[in-house]
């Protein structure tokens, strides 16, 4: 398919020596990527990526070395300044540097700590954005993460604070308060005490929830529930992270925007989920 591709304008930026491109990898699916992350991928000399990273992703710089970051088992702050300072040895030494992060560089990956210890030591640097687990991991399984009849604004909050270890110290109450639809990154490990803090700060026991697996990827699962069964329901379905989980409403409009599932040849399970008994875009 490459060869049927238009060559990339002229301008477009060269990765060059000794500098590090800080690029989103997107959720997984490599059709996710940008233009200017394939523009990099097909110019780097080195690799670095992390373990959300689908591997097909790496088939696309086959020229470069690949070298894999995940924090699995290390002490998660010291193992990331190990990251950054591997990354200026990199550039110091005269390679064209991509570092390869899931989703966005800048959404809950610590991509703004890495890109402000290169800088600090004097490395030039380029930030690409890429399509956020949150909303293209949504997308893919029929959520839009906004809906004119359910939100005018959605939170995207972390299940983990600053240690990694709890929730405790995020306001679960003004979270709650604060937008009809909430997108949980990280949210697996805690999701019995963030349902707790949420119900307890009013949410309704029935309201609608999905947790989405593996989003974008072949291991994709999706599981529809609700934020007093939501606990259970994973348990029950044996779900892994990485996942997203996300409260609220527009889960229901799934049961008309369930693409993949169409795609399979399954008639949607309901034309108007919300009940508006109008058309869509009548306004
Ligand atoms: N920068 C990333 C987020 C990194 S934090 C982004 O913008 O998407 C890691 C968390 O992201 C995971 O714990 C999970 O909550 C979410 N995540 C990343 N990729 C995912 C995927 N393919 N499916 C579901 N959740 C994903």
């Amino acid at each position: 398919m490459s060869e049927s591709l238009p060559p990339l304008p002229a301008g477009w930026p060269t990765l060059e020596p000794g500098w590090v491109w800080l690029c989103g990898a997107g959720p997984g699916d490599p059709g996710l990527l940008t233009l200017h992350a394939v523009n990099g991928l097909r110019q780097a000399d080195v690799v670095i990526y992390d373990a959300l990273v689908q591997k097909a992703i790496l088939d696309w710089a086959p020229q470069a070395e690949h070298i894999y970051a995940g924090k699995r088992g290390g002490k998660p702050s010291s193992k990331q300044r190990d990251i950054s300072l591997r990354l200026v040895d990199l550039a110091r030494a005269g390679k064209r540097v991509l570092r390869l992060k899931g989703g966005d560089p800048f959404v809950f990956g610590r991509g703004g700590e890495e890109a402000q210890t290169l800088i600090q030591h004097g490395v030039n640097v380029r930030i690409i954005p890429g399509i956020s687990a949150g909303i293209g991991g949504l997308a893919y399984a029929g959520i839009p993460v906004t809906h004119r009849d359910v939100n005018q604004s959605v939170t995207f909050v972390t299940g983990h604070d600053q240690s990694g270890e709890t929730p405790q110290s995020l306001d679960w109450h003004a979270i709650a308060k604060g937008s009809q639809v909430l997108v949980i990154y990280m949210g697996m490990k805690h999701v019995e005490q963030i349902a707790a803090s949420l119900l307890a700060a009013g949410r309704p026991m029935d309201e609608p929830c999905a947790v989405v697996c593996s989003a974008t990827t072949p291991e994709e699962r999706v599981l529809e529930t609700t934020l007093g069964r939501m606990a259970a329901d994973i348990a029950a379905a044996g779900l892994e992270p990485p996942a997203i989980l996300c409260v609220g409403r527009s889960v229901l409009m799934r049961q008309v925007l369930d693409w993949q599932a169409l795609a399979r040849g399954e008639a949607p399970r309901d034309l108007d989920p919300l009940g508006r008994g109008r058309p869509a875009e009548v306004s």
